[in-house]
């Protein structure tokens, strides 16, 4: 998106390459051919995607010069903590000044911050998650582009609102025309760099296929691309990575094997699992977690699933809300709470604090407007919005009444924009040096 600031190599060390951010350093994996010192390039998720022109990059870097360190203020600003003179539980405080302090908490330490509930404790809690993720990633956060390609699927997973369980549900499936069409938009228009192309088990797209719109989308829009497809084996995982996707969007939803065979009848957590450890191997980025709300999920469950989002190596962390859909198995189970899941995201920062990004989910924001900016100020710094064509949106309907559903792009960008920038947000997601 237009929320995207160029960068210089300074250096360069075999694939990698040193950025610099006004005068900031960060580190990027290079595969473009021909990039030398000096080049002024876009880089996202920490990979290159495009080099630019100097005048072109010159241009866009004056308008973001000023900007660029008010937003670092008001981001230093927001995220300062105190936890001195406060009359708040000394065992609270005990434990949020440790982890300040980037120590390891204790399970019963996590569990305990799992089980707040007092308004003023979650705050204390949010600050400390957000304090943690300015220390480590400053003030950046990443914005990418989901295209929602076909909402068939062959599974019938008991909360999906796309599963085989919802006769109702009109299908539909994108062309690869549309789906370039849709890609060109993204990136030329919009200024993304950063596409995740997302289906249900759709047995319409051979691997292949699917690699044949990734290559046609890397040959023409520079962008990283994530692939969401479900478990299409690891021949397909191949098959995508040789055609340019960098990136797996796959949660395992819950890291309990009985509530995973329970509400994913048919599948098998461990073959799930085992797509993500072969993706990590391949080297793909790995954005993985969990639905928060599950029938019978406990808060040792919840503190499980992020450690082993952590184990799987996430390079972003992505917990949403159980929200029932009319039209499948768990249609009267109750969503989850918004602070609920916010709380899970402070954890997620507070145990992967120098790595994570922290995705703050549509579902979320479905359940309450605020979402965003609250997950923002507790731990989180990244963000997707749906760039799928209009017309199609309202039938991946994983679950009801989904956020942006019937926002065009530019509201969703100009909201997204407004956004960031009242937090002091700024786009460089790569790692600080
Ligand atoms: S969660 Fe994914 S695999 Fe399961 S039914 Fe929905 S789209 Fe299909």
């Amino acid at each position: 998106m237009c929320y995207a600031i160029p960068g210089k190599i300074e250096k360069i060390e075999d694939n990698t390459v040193i950025v610099d951010y006004f005068g900031e350093k960060r580190k990027a994996l290079n595969e473009l051919a021909q990039v030398k010192v000096g080049d002024y390039i876009y880089a996202q998720g920490g990979f290159v995607v495009s080099k630019i022109s100097e005048s072109e990059a010159q241009s866009i870097l004056s308008v973001w010069k000023e900007t660029f360190f008010e937003l670092q203020e008001v981001d230093l600003r927001l995220s300062r903590l105190s936890l001195n003179d406060n009359d708040a539980d000394k065992k609270l405080l005990g434990v949020l000044d440790k982890a300040s302090q980037s120590k390891e908490l204790t399970r019963d330490e996590l569990l305990y911050l799992l089980e707040l509930k007092d308004n003023n404790a979650l705050e204390l809690l949010f600050k400390t998650a957000n304090f943690l993720r300015q220390k480590y990633h400053k003030n950046s956060c990443c914005v990418h582009g989901i295209i929602e390609i076909s909402n068939y699927c062959r599974q019938g997973c008991q909360y999906c609102g796309i599963s085989y369980h919802n006769k109702e549900l009109k299908r539909y499936r994108l062309t690869k025309d549309e789906i370039l069409e849709a890609a060109r938009d993204a990136v030329e228009v919009y200024g993304f760099k950063s596409l995740v192309l997302q289906s249900g088990e759709d047995p319409g797209y051979s691997a292949l296929e699917l690699a044949e719109i990734v290559k046609g989308i890397k040959e023409k829009f520079p962008a990283l691309i994530f692939i969401s497809f479900g478990e299409i084996g690891t021949g397909g995982l191949e098959k995508l990575y040789q055609a340019g996707a960098r990136g797996l969007l796959m949660r395992f939803e819950t890291s309990n094997p009985k509530l995973y065979q329970q509400v994913h009848p048919g599948m098998s957590l461990e073959s799930r699992l085992e797509h993500l450890r072969k993706a990590h191997e391949m080297g793909y980025l790995i954005l993985t977690g969990g639905l928060i709300g599950l029938p019978g999920q406990s808060k040792e469950d919840i503190l499980d699933d992020i450690f082993l989002a952590k184990e799987l190596h996430a390079e972003m962390y992505s917990f949403g809300p159980f929200i029932p859909h009319p039209h499948t198995p768990l249609l009267r189970h109750p969503p989850a709470r918004v602070e609920e899941v916010i709380k899970v995201l402070a954890l997620a920062r507070i145990i992967d604090h120098t790595n994570a990004k922290i995705l703050v989910t549509t579902a979320l924001e479905t359940l309450s407007r605020e979402a965003a900016r609250s997950s923002l100020l507790a731990g989180a710094n990244s963000l997707m919005l749906n760039v799928t064509p209009l017309a199609y949106r309202p039938f991946y309907s994983i679950y009801p009444n989904r956020a942006h559903q019937s926002e065009d792009i530019s509201t969703q960008i100009e909201s997204t924009i407004n956004l960031l920038r009242s937090l002091g947000r700024a786009p460089t997601d790569l790692e600080t040096i």
